[in-house]
């Protein structure tokens, strides 16, 4: 099934679109199946759980973090995570930095932008990622790369609010000279990539609803 939806999602991207095959709280078979079927970027959204796969599965895995940050755990990934999508707070990409320097690498995020009408969602305002991209104490922060945004929008079925929120999202992302936009999940990617995605993250569309009751 998991590689039959792979295939079926693919078929359908165009291809400047990167999927990002969301794995949390599925097991490590579940991966392993879609590794097989030739995927190679998997998000997750608990530095803990996706310690634990990526110390389970092979080494060519990417591994992207999507999930809400908190800065005292960034320490336990920085040695092996390819992209942190959901970095929505000054300090954490300090953090980030001081902790990619310690494994001598260079560690790419997304900032997250909040285009959500809702209460819960994270995220920095446009204004906050236009200083944070101009300043010159972001420019000191030489072991990450800021190369992109990724936003959430509204769950709601209304296509004209999402259309929207992607699109304000992707006049705001084209004014800058970036290179990722992470935006889109299983009940919107379609909206998203044609309001100008460049990377989806797709969950239960690939592996099946999620079973939080475990
Ligand atoms: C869980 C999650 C997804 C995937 O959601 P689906 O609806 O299962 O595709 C995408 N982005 C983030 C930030 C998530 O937490």
């Amino acid at each position: 099934m998991i590689s039959k939806n792979l295939q079926h999602i693919k078929s359908t991207l165009p291809e400047h679109v990167t999927l990002v095959a969301v794995s949390k709280t599925k097991p490590i078979s579940d991966i392993k199946e879609a590794y097989s079927a030739g995927q190679r970027i998997f998000g997750e959204n608990k530095i803990q759980e996706m310690v634990d796969k990526y110390d389970a599965l092979p080494k060519d895995i990417e591994w992207h973090m999507i999930g809400h940050l908190q800065s005292n755990k960034v320490k336990y990934m920085a040695h092996f995570v390819n992209l942190i999508h959901g970095v929505d707070k000054f300090k954490t990409l300090k953090e980030i930095n001081k902790q990619a320097k310690k494994h001598n690498r260079v560690i790419n995020c997304l900032l997250q932008a909040k285009i959500a009408k809702e209460e819960t969602k994270f995220g920095f305002t446009f204004n906050e990622i236009e200083n944070i991209l101009t300043s010159k104490e972001t420019a000191e922060l030489q072991n990450i790369n800021i190369i992109g945004l990724m936003g959430m929008a509204t769950f709601t079925d209304n296509e004209e609010q999402l259309k929207d929120e992607f699109l304000s999202l992707k006049t705001f992302f084209d004014l800058h000279k970036l290179q990722t936009l992470s935006m889109g999940m299983s009940g919107d990617y379609k909206l998203a990539i044609e309001n100008g995605s460049t990377m989806i993250r797709v969950g239960s569309s690939i592996f099946g609803h999620r079973n939080y009751n475990q």
